[in-house]
């Protein structure tokens, strides 16, 4: 029976995206969403602890220029090659609303972050996804198709695989005339970031994020880089929706967090140990896993089902990601996180897979 009202025929329907699950309760352990198990730098504290509440009574710098000056100075870009966001799902949203445009597809992988598609259907974007190789490498040859524009993210998540930036510039170059963007959330625990690339191709966007390498996935602040009309065609887009996107603390914490290089590579390196002891272990407990420069591992068992040991470790409040999908669902996305957390899910996993 189809008791659809006038009004709902004209309702924009869409399936929404699903984050991973953010529990209540305080005593578990997160390993479910790629959160940084550190706090952010302590220079971002003593922003807050110093801050003047009267100045909440002006709206914020719609520019966000104390941020973005922060930014263009750390990556050697000038300011009006940045824009910045309500973390990168904001900006990548923004980015999807000004560039794909054409009524052509645009191109992203079949296994991939899960939102693509999602603004796909909301902004109304013809797409095509790409299958991936065996193995979750992208074959560049696939992207030399026509196409409306071109994002993955690189590390890609939720496998953890890396492409090198020659590869990535072979897809670029290939597509002069469609954005190619490039979606570096995971790019600081060990990839190699084509950054350098934009001085080169006007086509590319480069988008990270504070949520994760710098801990402050809370904050929710994310950016691009690219060639200066990019960056000019999404303010257009952005001051055409919502001028006062970001709040004065967060551009305030932000700035402060990129300035303090040393805390930034420290915590990192933490995590890069972590992972890779990680992997050790997992291999020693039966998993088999892509050798992921990201935080988090996506790993399969040898005889145990992902499904399964899901909700094992669930029952022992570890919490990490599961997607019951085709080609996935034997997979689980295990965030890294202290090294102490670790232990705790390798103590729950001898017991789960020698049960
Ligand atoms: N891109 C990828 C590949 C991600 O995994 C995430 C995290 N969910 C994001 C973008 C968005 O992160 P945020 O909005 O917190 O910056």
């Amino acid at each position: 029976m189809n008791t659809e009202t006038k009004w709902e025929s004209f309702v924009r329907k869409v399936v929404p995206y699903v984050p991973g699950e953010q529990p209540k309760e305080k005593d578990i352990i997160k390993l479910n969403t790629n959160e940084n198990p550190y706090p952010p730098s302590p220079r971002v504290k003593a922003v807050i602890d110093s801050f003047d509440c009267g100045r909440m009574r002006l709206y914020p710098d719609p520019d966000a220029s104390v941020l973005v000056d922060a930014l263009a100075e750390n990556y050697g870009v000038k300011p009006s090659q940045v824009f910045v966001g309500v973390g990168s799902d904001d900006v990548i949203a923004m980015a999807f609303m000004t560039f794909f445009g054409s009524d052509k597809p645009i191109l992203f992988p079949n296994v991939t972050y899960s939102f693509y598609d999602v603004w796909a259907e909301v902004y109304r974007i013809p797409y095509k996804t790409v299958p991936l190789r065996e193995d979750f490498t992208i074959n560049p040859d696939d992207y030399k198709t026509e196409n409306g524009g071109i994002i993955f993210p690189n590390p890609n998540a939720p496998t953890g695989v890396l492409e090198s930036v020659a590869m990535i510039e072979e897809i670029v170059r290939a597509n002069p005339d469609s954005v190619v963007m490039i979606d570096e959330a995971y790019i600081d625990f060990g990839g190699e970031s084509c950054l350098p690339l934009v001085e080169k191709y006007d086509n590319l966007l480069v988008i990270q994020t504070f949520s994760k390498s710098r801990s402050m996935a809370g904050m929710r602040i994310g950016f691009a880089i690219g060639n200066e009309r990019l960056i000019r065609y999404m303010n257009d887009v952005k001051f055409s929706v919502n001028s006062y996107t970001m709040n004065t603390v967060t551009q305030l914490c932000g700035a402060e967090a990129v300035r303090d290089k040393d805390y930034f590579s420290e915590t990192v390196s933490k995590i890069i140990a972590t992972r890779e002891r990680s992997k050790k272990r997992l291999a020693e407990l039966g998993f088999t896993f892509t050798d992921s420069k990201s935080n988090f591992i996506f790993a399969s068992h040898k005889t145990k089902s992902a499904a399964e040991i899901f909700n094992e470790l669930k029952k022992r409040k570890i919490f990490v990601r599961y997607w019951n999908k085709p080609i996935i669902e034997n997979y689980l996305r295990i965030t890294v996180g202290t090294d102490g957390e670790m232990d705790a899910l390798f103590g729950a996993l001898e017991e789960i897979v020698n049960e």
